[in-house]
């Protein structure tokens, strides 16, 4: 399938006072494909929101580039940049920070309409069918987000998101915040979205566990890199990296005859601002060699799709 979306070589450096240099995201390419749930995890600080809000343009990038629909994201300008701001929308972690509280449902949900001049008398009719698509009712339209429980709130941050009738979204935790029984009712949605609209999504999340069932393919990431990436099925059954062989580790398999050992990690995970040299996971990896600590591992294509930066592979 054709990529909507191409990650090549993005950095994304923050400076952070005393001269320090922050890479949150630090070389990574990648690409997602038309219609596909592309799932993203990593410890939190690994740069997976950082990456997002660099591909949708809330941060300029540092070098590198992201295209979309083959065109470089950071140097749209004029009408494309507002078809852009249109077509990629995001879905946030806390939908209690990111609703404004002095905003009625309605408000919210048809501020992008108002902002792209779409609502055109029809404003109340929209809210009204974005209401009803994400499970919610037309009397909510006149409430204010504090009178609704989280899962709510992230369905009126949904609904806000796909009131402009975007193509793309990338959803930064959508889940996180959510009671465990609420969680699987907003990836339902989410996917019956998806289905009914073609959507494309970047899926960000911190467990594995939370990406399995929606993800078409996963990416890992570890300060502020990609170190591996294949569809869900493959990464599951054979995660290549020393990483994501730890971090499938602690999740619990459904099938009892599946043995799987427990890896658990030493050592804390260090700061983007202090990466160690050669392989950013070495001081974490069971397998590491002399050779971890003197060169990068570079990213490559291990073997069909399935993407990693592990000397293990050269
Ligand atoms: Fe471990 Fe070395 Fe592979 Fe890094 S390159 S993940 S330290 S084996
Ligand atoms: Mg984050």
């Amino acid at each position: 399938k054709d990529s909507l979306v191409e990650v090549n070589n993005l950095k994304k450096h923050f400076h952070i006072g005393n001269g320090q240099l922050l890479k949150a995201v630090d070389g990574v390419t990648f690409s997602i494909r038309q219609g596909e749930t592309l799932g993203l995890v990593g410890e939190s600080g690994c740069g997976k929101s950082t990456l997002g809000r660099t591909i949708i343009r809330l941060y300029e990038n540092t070098d590198g580039e992201v295209l979309y629909k083959g065109k470089n994201v950071h140097r749209l300008k004029g009408k494309e940049a507002g078809q852009f701001n249109r077509d990629v929308q995001m879905i946030f972690q806390d939908p209690q920070a990111s609703l404004n509280p002095r905003m009625t449902v309605e408000d919210i949900i048809a501020e992008g309409l108002d902002i792209h001049g779409l609502a055109r008398g029809m404003r109340r009719e929209r809210v009204t069918e974005l209401l009803q698509l994400v499970g919610l009712r037309k009397e909510h339209a006149s409430r204010f987000p504090h009178e609704f429980s989280g899962g709510q709130r992230q369905r009126i941050g949904i609904a806000r998101a796909l009131a402009v009738e975007p193509e793309f979204i990338i959803a930064d935790e959508p889940i996180s915040a959510l009671d465990v029984s609420i969680q699987a009712q907003v990836v339902n949605l989410l996917e019956d979205l998806q289905a009914e609209r073609g959507l494309t999504y970047l899926f960000i999340a911190h467990d594995l566990s939370m990406v399995k069932h929606i993800s078409t393919r996963i990416g890992v990431m570890y300060l502020g890199k990609m170190v591996e990436l294949a569809t869900s099925n493959e990464l599951y059954k054979l995660p290549l990296h020393p990483y994501t062989q730890a971090l499938l580790s602690s999740v619990p398999v459904p099938d009892p005859t599946v043995k799987r050992e427990r890896i658990i990690l030493q050592g804390d995970l260090p700061s983007p601002a202090n990466r160690p040299s050669g392989c950013g996971f070495r001081t974490r990896c069971p397998k590491a060699t002399e050779r971890c600590a003197l060169e990068e591992p570079v990213w490559k294509e291990a073997e069909a799709g399935h993407w990693v930066a592990c000397h293990l592979y050269d």
